[in-house]
């Protein structure tokens, strides 16, 4: 899959469910209206339709959400995914998560073969996490952090950098997660979603200050790690972790991007911070044949937005795009 920018379209990331079993500031506002359940993609329907892709040259495959692990009876996608590791062109099945229930799933999930899993984490002090997640618990996302080490997966930290809520903490956070052997990812909070009475303005921290911030305590070098998304990274000569920093408000890293995203709708997004979709639900469910799928998928990408039009500034505090991230998968 090429799309007309001359990218290689080659990882997929799957929103499996738009619930959640937090409602983080950022993301979603507390009373949550969830998609009715006859609208999602049946499990069957999502490994078919990953198949699909697989089969057009996805090797990459990043399974997220809302929360993924809370959608009923996940591990036997995670089981038909896995399968297609060995020899039909994916290479790497992985998983964005919040952590909170993966002391249940962390064994299965590396049966199933995954080998890494970014967790989202934002603070590392209880009061302030409830705070933000409003409803997680501190304690059950450490033992699934814990879990998951044992089971031997390799895991990413995510944290969202947040103007008077955690940029205290960040340089230590950095410590904490080199020192369990982790590397940590910053995002710049989006303009995605109404979230109630939390305005993106009052949230938004730019990473050129939290990079200078680590600057002044670790000695921090370039490294050429292209994962074709928006993160950039750096090493700290002191730790030996990287750090990566995810920009999503600048536009370097679009000429690159490499991914498109599905929805647990079958809705297939070009762009993260563009309202172009294609609706591959209504191909999948008229026919038992793959072919008119197969050209929806071509012709979505040949629609691959050039780039993204997200901003935040005194004007534009309100949501760029009107979904969620929960629907379209972070
Ligand atoms: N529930 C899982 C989790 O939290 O990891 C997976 C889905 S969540 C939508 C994926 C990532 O998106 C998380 O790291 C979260 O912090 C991030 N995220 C959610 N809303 C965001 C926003 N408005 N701006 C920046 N990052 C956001
Ligand atoms: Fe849930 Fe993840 Fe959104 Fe937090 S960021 S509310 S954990 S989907």
């Amino acid at each position: 899959m090429i799309d007309p920018f001359g990218r290689l379209v080659s990882y997929l990331r799957v929103s499996v469910t738009d619930r959640c079993d937090f409602r983080c500031v950022y993301c979603m506002s507390e009373n949550m209206t969830f998609l009715p359940k006859k609208d999602l993609l049946t499990l069957e329907e999502l490994e078919r339709l990953c198949a699909i892709f697989v089969r057009l040259g996805v090797k990459k495959l990043r399974i997220t959400g809302g929360e993924p692990l809370v959608r009923r009876n996940i591990m036997s996608l995670f089981g038909g995914l896995g399968a297609m590791l060995d020899g039909d062109g994916l290479e790497e099945l992985t998983l964005t998560t919040n952590g909170s229930m993966l002391s249940k799933y962390a064994d299965d999930l590396a049966a199933a073969g995954v080998r890494r899993v970014n967790i989202s984490l934002d603070t590392l002090d209880p009061g302030k996490f409830l705070e933000i997640t409003r409803w997680g618990r501190f304690d059950r996302v450490m033992e699934g952090l814990t879990a998951a080490e044992q089971a031997g997966l390799k895991v990413k930290i995510n944290a969202v950098a947040m103007k008077g809520v955690n940029d205290d903490e960040l340089v230590d956070m950095v410590a904490w997660s080199h020192e369990r052997g982790h590397d940590i990812t910053f995002i710049e909070v989006m303009p995605m979603g109404e979230v109630g009475e939390h305005t993106r303005l009052d949230q938004y921290l730019p990473l050129s200050q939290v990079r200078r911030n680590l600057a002044a305590r670790y000695t921090l070098s370039d490294i050429p790690l292209d994962t074709g998304g928006p993160a950039r990274y750096v090493q700290a000569a002191e730790t030996g972790g990287r750090i990566g920093f995810i920009t999503p408000l600048t536009h370097n890293f679009c000429e690159s991007c490499n991914r498109v995203r599905l929805t647990c709708t079958g809705m297939l997004y070009m762009c993260l911070g563009q309202d172009d979709a294609v609706d591959l639900r209504a191909v999948l469910r008229a026919s038992t044949s793959d072919d008119a799928v197969i050209e929806a998928i071509h012709a979505a990408i040949a629609a691959k937005p050039k780039g993204h039009d997200f901003i935040i500034d005194r004007k534009n505090h309100g949501p760029a795009v009107s979904r969620h991230m929960s629907v379209t998968g972070g």
